[in-house]
């Protein structure tokens, strides 16, 4: 079934100050507007947006973002905006319209689904949310009376209906209607309430952006990557450890610790995601105590300070650079070790080895390096 979406943002509303439309006011670094069009993005066939000819150029460039946008111009009041959108829609098929304003930009995904879904039970359904607080009239700053707030509800959008319906609806009202669910009600037809949300906000003074500001930065993904990279020169010896595993080897790895280049690898991108530095800020070399340490100790370390700055891993990805020994029918082996040390899911880390086609000092086979991405989110 196809859907659209109207965006009415035709309006000249400065009351939020700056002497420009409060639609094109800027907001998380965009415009109020583009959040408004953004949230339609995925979910819709077509989204037309009305605006005032005078915006036209800015209108434009939100076309470069999503190329689909039709854009109308719209006229004197909200309604002859929303027919002008209407009949920009005709003859493309559409079953389902959304009509929302421009200056709602934190609609959720889910109000936008719960209005869809009920169109397939109703002409028409819209976001509303009951009345809570004590209804009283005043006058000149006194309280003068109270008033019955039951069966009272606060109306949101997108407001949506079956595409035939609300046209003929518009077509045949005779104008003055607050919103779209007044002219299909005007028509006759059924409006169902769906739930709505606090966050969807109309912006209308200044102090409604400071609010969806805060809104806005609480919906951030808290994502954080890290990487790491380490060398280690062979030596005398007849072992490796490798990502915490012990592996024969014609030479060992020289190194204050344990020499354990992936894993050292793979703590650095831990603290380089926390910005906290590298193992030798944590660990100095210069201190004796470390002399022979294990690595799984560094690596501990690492994510203890992940979770004490509120993360966790998503994932982890180690590569080790060497000609020998073979790393593949190790990998698994190494995985788990990871994972038990990190206390994270096998599948949060990958470890996979290349050659560097016998070039430079790991192809002469005078040591291994190793290179690890870490991705942290906010747990
Ligand atoms: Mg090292």
């Amino acid at each position: 079934m196809k859907t659209a979406a109207i965006i009415v943002a035709a309006g000249r509303g400065t009351r939020a100050g700056a002497g420009l439309p409060k639609q094109w006011h800027p907001l998380g670094g965009r415009t109020v507007l583009a959040h408004s069009i953004g949230a339609f993005c995925d979910v819709v066939d077509h989204i037309v947006v009305a605006i005032h000819p005078d915006d036209r150029a800015r209108a434009l460039a939100l076309q470069d973002i999503w190329p689909k946008l039709q854009i109308v111009h719209g006229g004197d009041s909200r309604a002859a905006s929303v027919l002008a959108a209407l009949r920009e829609l005709e003859g493309c098929g559409v079953e389902k319209v959304l009509i929302h304003d421009g200056a709602r930009p934190l609609v959720a995904a889910q109000v936008i689904r719960d209005v869809l879904d009920a169109l397939d039970y109703a002409v028409g359904a819209a976001p509303a949310l009951p009345v809570t607080d004590a209804l009283w009239r005043g006058d000149q700053g006194q309280v003068v009376g109270t008033a019955d707030r039951t069966g009272l509800w606060r109306a949101q959008t997108p407001q949506g209906f079956r595409f035939d319906a609300i046209l003929a609806a518009h077509l045949a009202h005779p104008g003055g209607a607050a919103d779209d669910v007044e002219v299909a009600r005007w028509a006759g037809h059924m409006v169902a309430i769906v739930q709505g949300d606090e966050d969807n906000l109309k912006l209308t003074f200044a102090g409604d952006f400071a609010r969806a500001e805060h809104i806005l930065k609480g919906r951030e993904m808290d994502i954080r990557l890290g990487n790491g990279f380490d060398v280690h020169a062979f030596t005398q010896g007849d072992h490796i450890w490798l990502c915490g595993v012990r592996l024969p080897h014609s030479h060992a790895l020289l190194g204050h610790s344990d020499a354990d280049v992936g894993m050292h690898a793979l703590t650095d991108a831990l603290y380089g995601a926390l910005a906290e530095g590298d193992i030798g800020v944590h660990f100095p070399p210069s201190d004796p105590q470390w002399k022979g340490a294990e690595s799984h100790i560094f690596l501990r370390h690492a994510m203890e300070r992940v979770a004490a700055r509120g993360y966790r891993l998503a994932n982890c990805d180690v590569t080790l650079i060497c000609e020998r020994p073979k790393i593949g029918p190790h990998q698994a082996a190494m995985r788990a070790a990871l994972a038990q040390i990190m206390q994270v899911p096998v599948d949060a880390i990958s470890v996979k080895a290349t050659t560097s086609e016998k070039l430079g000092f790991t192809g002469r086979e005078e040591g291994i390096a190793a290179l690890a991405t870490a991705a942290l989110v906010k747990a």
